[in-house]
This record gives C-alpha cells, sequence and structure tokens, in this order.
C-alpha cells in the first residue's frame, strides 16, 4: 500500500495528486502546506487520519490549530521535513521555492520515493539532491511533463544508446514576435499562457523561456547528461511532451494531451502504470510542427546553459535573480525585457563557489536575492 506525503498539498500539483491518490486509493499519509489557509483545514476534514504540516503559520493560526486537530499538526520548516522522512513513504514535493529542497533531501536520505514538481530543489541545489539520493538509496523521479517524458523514454535504455535529448517547450504567449516587441510586453499578455494553466511566477517563466531554462538544468541532473546534449525544441502543440534520441538515429517521444495528472500519477506508480487518468485521446486529424527557440528575443534560455554549464553556485543564483525579476515584472516595477538583464547582470555580481549542503544552496539564495534587488532598483 503506498503511502502519500504530499508537500504543497493546496497548490495545484497538490490538488491533482490527491485527486490521483483518491483514485488509486493510496493511503493519504500527511498533507502539508506553507500557511493554514481553509484549504488546507477542510483537507484535514477530508483525511482526518492524516497528519498536517503548516511550514509557516501565524500565532494565531497555530493556536487554533492546535485546538482543532490536536496531535495531528506540525509547525515549522522542519515540520515538511519530517514528514518527508517518513519511513517507506512516496513524498510528492509540491511545494515552490527553494524552501521546497530540505524537504527533498530528507525524503531521499531517508531512502524514500521522491516524486518532485519543485524545481528549485533541482536548478538550486542539483548536487546537493543528488548526493542526498546517492547516501540514502531514495528514489528521485520527476513529475514534470517533459521530465516524467524522458524518464519514460529512457526506461530499459543503457545510457550509452543516448544520443541526446530534446525539451519539448510551447514557445508561450510571445512565439514569433520580435525581440522589440518581446522588450516591450505587458504583464497581462505574459500572463496569458496558451496551452498550460499555471501560477503567475511559472507562466512568466514560460513566457521568458527561463522555465525551459529551469528544465534544461534539471535534465541534466536528473539523467546524467552533459548541457551540449540537451537540446530545447519549440512545439506548440504541447502534444509531444519531450523526446530522446539514440546513437542509432532511433528517436522515441512521449506523447499525449496535457494533463499533469498523469505524470504525477506515474511518477507514483512507476514501472508500473494504472488506468486513467486522461480524458481520451485521438492522434487522427492533430498536426505536429517543431521549430528553433529564438534564442535573441529569449535572452533567459542561454542565461540558463551557462549558468549549468558553469555549476557550482550559478544555478542557485540564476533562481534566486530570476524570482526576485519576475516579482518586480508582476509589480509592474520593471518591464518584461528587464527579466533577462537582471538575471544576467546578478549572475556577473555574485560570488561564485561550490554548494555541498542545503545552507550552503539557501545561503546563496540569499545572497543572488539581494543582489537582484538592488538591480531592480537600478532599473525602475
Ligand atoms: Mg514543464
Amino acid at each position: 500500500m503506498t503511502r502519500l506525503v504530499v508537500l504543497g498539498a493546496t497548490g495545484s500539483i497538490g490538488h491533482q495528486t490527491l485527486e490521483v491518490a483518491d483514485r488509486l486509493e493510496l493511503e493519504v499519509h500527511a498533507i502539508a502546506a506553507r500557511r493554514a489557509s481553509d484549504a488546507l483545514l477542510e483537507l484535514a476534514t477530508v483525511y482526518p487520519d492524516a497528519r498536517v504540516g503548516v511550514a509557516g503559520p501565524t500565532p494565531s493560526e497555530r493556536e487554533q490549530l492546535m485546538a482543532t486537530l490536536g496531535d495531528r499538526v506540525l509547525f515549522g520548516p522542519e515540520a515538511l521535513v519530517e514528514l518527508a522522512a517518513t519511513p517507506e513513504a512516496t513524498v510528492v514535493n509540491g511545494t515552490v521555492g527553494v524552501a521546497g529542497l530540505p524537504a527533498s533531501v530528507a525524503a531521499l536520505v531517508a531512502g524514500n520515493r521522491l516524486a518532485l514538481a519543485n524545481k528549485e530543489s533541482l536548478v538550486a541545489g542539483g548536487d546537493v539532491v543528488l548526493n542526498a539520493r546517492d547516501r540514502g538509496g531514495g528514489r528521485l523521479v520527476p513529475v514534470d511533463s517533459e521530465h516524467s517524458a524522458i524518464y519514460q523514454c529512457l526506461v530499459g535504455e543503457p545510457p550509452a544508446s543516448v544520443r541526446r535529448l530534446i525539451l519539448s517547450a510551447s514557445g508561450g504567449p510571445f512565439r514569433g514576435r520580435t525581440s522589440d516587441q518581446v522588450e516591450s510586453a505587458t504583464v497581462d499578455e505574459a500572463l496569458d499562457h496558451p496551452t498550460w494553466q499555471m501560477g503567475p511566477r511559472i507562466t512568466i517563466d514560460s513566457a521568458t523561456l527561463m522555465n525551459k531554462a529551469f528544465e534544461v538544468i534539471e535534465a541534466h541532473h536528473l539523467f546524467g547528461i552533459d548541457y551540449d546534449r540537451i537540446d530545447v525544441v519549440v512545439h506548440p502543440q504541447s502534444i509531444v511532451h519531450s523526446l530522446v534520441e539514440f546513437v542509432d538515429g532511433s528517436f522515441k517521444a512521449h506523447l499525449g494531451e496535457p494533463d499533469m495528472r498523469v505524470p504525477i500519477q506515474y511518477a507514483i506508480t512507476e514501472p508500473d502504470r494504472a488506468t486513467g487518468p486522461a480524458a481520451p485521446f485521438d492522434l487522427v486529424g492533430r498536426s505536429l510542427s517543431f521549430e528553433e527557440p529564438d534564442r535573441e528575443a529569449f535572452r533567459c534560455l542561454d542565461l540558463g546553459y551557462a549558468a549549468g554549464r558553469a555549476g557550482g553556485s550559478a544555478p542557485a543564483a540564476l533562481n534566486a535573480a530570476d524570482e526576485i525579476a519576475v516579482l518586480a515584472f508582476l509589480e509592474r516595477r520593471i518591464g518584461f525585457g528587464s527579466i533577462a538583464a537582471i538575471v544576467e547582470r546578478t549572475l556577473e555580481d555574485v560570488e561564485h563557489r561550490t554548494l555541498t549542503s542545503v545552507d550552503d544552496v539557501l545561503d546563496m539564495d540569499r545572497e543572488a536575492r539581494a543582489i537582484a534587488h538592488g538591480h531592480v532598483g537600478g532599473s525602475c
């Protein structure tokens, strides 16, 4: 019986994970979120046996939760770490931000299966996460649709057979626009993603292609493939979720209707598959097209490759700077074109070093944020 720990239970990944869990009749052992929202309290009622973690409660929330949930509730960032280390659990990490890293590490050190949807764990802390997996013997399975696709294409294939990985990108709302048109894009335009419904930061990251840059870095860590053998192709229909090219010239691709419940379920059940959850999909009448990404209009893609190749603290700084720049853009303090510029300047200014622990990563995250804040101030 799969014993599920769902971190970020009230977010989009958490919600869809619980849907999968209910259909497969899995044991929901724990749910956790950043705040004690009504949504979390409702989940605590739906799953009366589940432990409940709240990472950052206010004092009054803490009091109220202790009164209603008693022993079931745990508080503070260490609550997520404790729940992630539940023996023999499958941990779905659907939290957002670098704050999700300690729980990823704890799950892997405890030898658990980690269904990873928290991008920052691998982007900012890739070496630390892989080290935790090697030490604890946990199983790291991606939830992101592109990485799940590649993971599935690689089943049964020896590493020496792989020529390159090809991540598909929808191209975002600004595909086909010139650099000048992209530079002057507005917040409303950038939030209007053509295929996926997601939170505001990842939607902006999709519009700049920074999200794809993060996925390149994640793929490097997940599959142990160097950056020269990871490519990005723009595929506006989002039907081919990613591909692998093999040394004999064969390609394998993973296809389907965009539906995050599919990769979430696979991350929980692999190497087995369970029936559902996707709606029937018909290839007949579909056209699939592929094009090169415009690296001039979307500079974040190459900034990501450069940070990935530099390694050490560069990807952590890339992520932190991007988060600050995206926030400033959403607050209409900087233009769309300034996001890449702020990330680039932060990468130049940060003091680069090797990151070997969770604390190293969190320190670098703080430093890079402070530097990026300075650049946002300078751009206003
Ligand atoms: Mg993705």
